[in-house]
């Protein structure tokens, strides 16, 4: 592929990040939440974030944007199809 961005969306399922343990989801949550109120958007069951979101929080998680993809579809909170996203 020419560009960098990986092909899925990430779409972010947020009953299920409500339900992970504070000290997992924490930083996400609290991003999502950011997102949420810079948009206005909050009555949604997902949110759709940007690609260069993923990239912020894998810092912030200190691992690479395709571990990081990985283990937010092991919680549940990005669909499986999201795993293609892999991009070190
Ligand atoms: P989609 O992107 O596949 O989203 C499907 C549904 O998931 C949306 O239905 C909405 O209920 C929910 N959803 C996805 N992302 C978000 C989010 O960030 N916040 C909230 N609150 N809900 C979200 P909806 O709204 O009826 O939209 C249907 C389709 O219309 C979307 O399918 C998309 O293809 C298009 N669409 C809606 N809004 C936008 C937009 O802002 N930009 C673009 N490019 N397409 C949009
Ligand atoms: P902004 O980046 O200056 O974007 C201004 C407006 O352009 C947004 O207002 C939205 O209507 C539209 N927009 C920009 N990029 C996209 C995009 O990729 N898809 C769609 N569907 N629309 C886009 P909105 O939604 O009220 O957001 C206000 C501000 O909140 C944004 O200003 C940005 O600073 C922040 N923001 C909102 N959502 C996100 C996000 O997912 N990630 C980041 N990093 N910032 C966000
Ligand atoms: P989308 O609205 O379908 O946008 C798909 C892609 O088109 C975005 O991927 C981005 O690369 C490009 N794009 C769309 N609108 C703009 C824009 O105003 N400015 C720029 N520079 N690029 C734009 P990206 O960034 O990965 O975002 C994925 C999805 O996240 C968007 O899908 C949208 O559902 C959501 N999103 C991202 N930023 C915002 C935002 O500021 N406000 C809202 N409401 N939704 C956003």
């Amino acid at each position: 592929p020419s560009g960098s961005e990986p092909a899925a969306k990430i779409v972010i399922n947020l009953e299920r990040l409500q339900a992970l343990p504070a000290e997992k989801a924490g930083p996400l949550a609290r991003y999502a939440a950011a997102i949420q109120s810079q948009r206005g958007d909050y009555n949604g069951k997902v949110l759709s974030i940007r690609n260069e979101d993923l990239r912020s929080l894998a810092i912030i998680y200190d691992m690479t944007p395709g571990d990081l993809s990985e283990q937010l579809v092991e919680w549940g909170v990005l669909p499986p199809e999201a795993r293609v996203a892999r991009e070190d």
